[in-house]
């Protein structure tokens, strides 16, 4: 049976440290989906439309890796994609007690799903999207921290802000 994994996140912007995950899963793992949240909640600073070119961009070299978006429950998602386990990069102590419970609270909501996390790379542990946007808006370089095939436009639409 071929394995499908789901990389969930907001991706606002994508960054070395979600490329290095999905890069990884990729070899893992016959499919990779990488699922950008659509939250109603929250205002991004990247559209759902931008975020998701950005990210098809930034994979382009990488054929089992595609990119989709999701509304509402993670759990809820994987269950209608038939996708049993979903792939996390863990940064930091500071990332293990959300993350934690964000995996037992999936895995009660649908017993069937698995979360499985890679320990991020030493490169990019520091990395966040908030910390780009940041840097970004205030005319920083943010050229080893974001994928360089997007960095222009990530850069432009930064300074557009
Ligand atoms: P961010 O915290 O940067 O806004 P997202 O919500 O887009 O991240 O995260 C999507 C996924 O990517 C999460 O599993 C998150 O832990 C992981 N991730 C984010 N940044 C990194 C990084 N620098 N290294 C490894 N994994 C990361």
């Amino acid at each position: 049976m071929k394995k499908t994994v789901i990389c969930p996140g907001s991706f606002d912007p994508v960054t070395l440290g979600h490329l290095d995950i999905i890069t990884r899963a990729s070899r893992m793992f016959d499919k990779v989906k990488v699922a950008v949240l659509i939250n109603s909640a929250k205002t991004p600073c990247f559209s759902i439309e931008e975020r998701m070119e950005l990210l098809r961009e930034a994979t382009r070299g990488l054929e089992n890796v595609e990119i989709v978006s999701f509304e509402g429950l993670l759990a809820n998602y994987c269950r209608e994609q038939k996708v049993h386990a979903i792939v996390k990069g863990l940064r930091a102590v500071s990332d293990f007690e959300y993350e934690f419970q964000m995996a037992i609270t999936n895995k009660k909501l649908n017993p069937e799903l698995e979360t499985i996390f890679l320990t991020a790379d030493s490169d990019s542990m520091y990395l966040s999207s908030s910390m780009v946007r940041e840097i970004g808006r205030m005319g920083g370089d943010i050229r080893n921290f974001v994928p360089a095939c997007v960095h222009d436009r990530i850069v432009s639409r930064l300074k557009s802000l």
